[in-house]
């Protein structure tokens, strides 16, 4: 299995470069993107021929983590190409902005979902944000679990004991308190599981967790890089 950092930046990019919330997830032949914030579709573009992509995954509907869906409508619709977008079911105006389209087949999932596509099966657990969010559990050849964003809550354990790899939103600095975790939740879980790789992502344009990092074992999430799980 592979994961290709598209975007790590929220609530929004970086100068010179940085997108916000999208990831590629590679296992075997199946192709599954978690999350189109802003600058994503580009990136995702230079990666794969999009008409290999037919399932996406969306955690929540904040605009970081959504808004390259309503441009990437325009390139669906000039390759007459239709995707099934898997989220949780939500009773707002954006929610029927950013879905409603004929080459979206919305799927709404919950805890009690299971979703298989050829040789992978998706789950999905509540986490606890200022929104409702899911985290997504990917069982392929190896775990992934993509959390995101939280702050701690008991189902990000079940995360842990379900995965090889977390792709964890707690890249905020230490002491921070919102709706993310920190540097702090992030060293603590890795400690708590230490046969599992976290890789800390939706980090912030002025705070580089990387230093702080440097020497737990965690890995601080690194755009346009690809990493083997
Ligand atoms: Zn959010």
């Amino acid at each position: 299995m592979e994961l290709t950092v598209l975007g790590k930046y929220g609530p929004y990019g970086k100068a010179g470069g940085g997108c916000s919330s999208g990831y590629l997830v590679k296992n075997g032949d199946d192709f599954i993107v978690l999350d189109m914030g802003c600058g994503t579709l580009s990136r995702l573009m230079s990666q794969v021929d999009v008409t290999k992509i037919k399932h996406i995954y969306i955690s929540h509907l904040h605009y970081d983590h959504t808004s390259d869906l309503l441009v990437f409508r325009y390139l669906l619709e000039e390759l007459n190409h239709t995707v099934n977008i898997y989220t949780h079911h939500e009773d707002s105006q954006w929610y029927n902005i950013l879905f409603d389209h004929p080459n979206f087949n919305v799927v709404n999932i919950d805890e009690d979902t299971v979703i298989n596509i050829g040789s992978t099966e998706l789950r999905f657990l509540p986490m606890k944000h200022t929104v409702t969010d899911y985290a997504i559990i990917i069982k392929g050849d190896k775990t992934l679990c993509y959390t995101g964003d939280t702050l701690f809550n008991d189902n990000v354990l079940r995360c842990f004991e379900a995965s090889d790899v977390v792709l964890a939103d707690c890249s905020k600095p230490r002491g921070f308190t919102g709706p993310h975790m920190s540097i702090d939740d992030a060293v603590r879980l890795a400690g708590q599981y230490p046969k599992v790789q976290i890789i800390a992502t939706h980090q912030s344009a002025d705070y580089d967790p990387k230093d702080d990092l440097a020497g737990t074992g965690i890995i601080s999430a690194e755009e346009k890089t690809t990493y083997t799980i």
